[in-house]
């Protein structure tokens, strides 16, 4: 009998939250984002489910050539470009898109002498501070380019640092189209922030990534409002039961010290399966389909679950840690940090099943 812990993936989540994307950006492509093992979901199981995507987004180069080897097609971009010019055989190889950030990558393009080009999207720093270019030196950059026997198609993209909050867009889109005047190059702005509150950043090409796994980008706003899926469900048992009386304590430590006579349902998933370890007495977990607390300090392997008041619980109850039921971003919120970080911290060890 396996230990009882295991993340249900949902492909048709998955194939429902990109027909929400298009739906929203109808004339836009969509570059579906699959670094950090798709989000913790598996990269090849993403892309698979994902395969009606027009194009693909990872880090590394190694994770497009797995891609190629798997046998998508579509363009990939990696979204940091090449690291140094030795990796340029394989972009050309693997026809890999690259975005370029800094002078020195398009040195090495210009210094390779390459079978065949390789498309190229521009990246503006237009306010984030992160990567790209300064909104001064585009121009220069684009005709650097365009001059250069081993680019092919250009576009010029950027990214946003407050899609998802009140600050919102307008203050960077404005830097970035000054930034495209006259240069007449296809763009791409929006993460999936972007994707679903301003259609003004759609442009050619959309880049939704946690929406897709159907986990809202908004602090304020749930996935089922947007109309988006969970597509992870963590989930596990209940593997012993305890009665802790009045003054006792939970777990390791003397943090949770309870008040009154306790039913303790102790589940099989702890931080060593990515469970944030952070995660204070009071985050919520679903046990029977029911909504209940955590107690005390997660553990390596398990945690601890109240079930006073759930007496039809005992060893053998199903436990949902995060997914249907219980939005990832819950738990995340209570852990304080959010979503993303939860479904890529998923540990290797947690046996992924596949599901419709
Ligand atoms: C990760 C990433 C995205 C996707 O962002 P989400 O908030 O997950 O939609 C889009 N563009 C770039 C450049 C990224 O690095």
């Amino acid at each position: 009998m396996p230990r009882p812990l295991k993340a249900r993936i949902h492909r048709s989540a998955i194939r429902h939250n990109l027909a929400l994307a298009r739906q929203h950006a109808p004339a836009s492509r969509i570059l579906a984002v699959i670094k950090a093992n798709g989000y913790g979901h598996g990269m090849l199981r993403a892309a698979q489910a994902l395969c009606d995507a027009d194009g693909l987004a990872v880090l590394s180069l190694d994770e497009a050539a797995a891609l190629r080897a798997a046998g998508f097609s579509q363009p990939i971009v990696l979204l940091e470009g090449m690291f140094g010019a030795e990796d340029i055989p394989a972009v050309v190889d693997h026809r890999v898109t690259c975005v370029i950030h800094r002078p020195a990558q398009i040195e090495w393009l210009r210094n390779a002498a390459v079978a065949r080009p390789i498309d190229v999207w521009l990246k503006v720093n237009s306010g984030m501070n992160r990567l790209g270019f300064s909104p001064a030196a585009v121009a220069d950059a684009v005709a650097h380019l365009r001059q250069s026997a081993a680019v092919a198609n250009l576009l010029l993209m950027t990214h946003l640092a407050t899609a998802d909050e009140q600050r919102g867009v307008d203050w960077q889109l404005a830097v970035f189209q000054q930034s495209a005047a006259g240069l007449a190059l296809p763009a791409s702005l929006a993460n999936s922030a972007a994707l679903l509150r301003y259609p003004e950043t759609h442009a050619d090409w959309v880049r939704p990534g946690i929406m897709l796994y159907g986990v809202s980008p908004f602090a304020d706003e749930s996935a089922a409002r947007v109309g988006l899926r969970p597509a992870m469900t963590l989930q596990s048992e209940i593997i012993a039961v305890q009665q802790a009386s009045a003054g006792e304590t939970i777990g390791y430590g003397d943090g949770c010290r309870v008040e009154r006579t306790t039913r303790v349902g102790i589940v099989a998933c702890g931080y060593a399966d990515g469970y944030p370890r952070h995660a204070p007495s009071g985050t919520p977990i679903l046990v029977g389909g029911v909504k209940t607390r955590l107690l005390g300090r997660v553990s390596m392997d398990m945690l601890a679950a109240d079930l006073t008041d759930l007496p039809a619980a005992a060893v053998g109850s199903p436990v949902v840690l995060w997914g249907e039921g219980l939005p990832v971003e819950d738990v995340a919120h209570a852990a304080g940090t959010i979503g993303y970080e939860l479904l890529c911290a998923l540990a290797p060890r947690v046996p992924v099943v596949e599901e419709e």
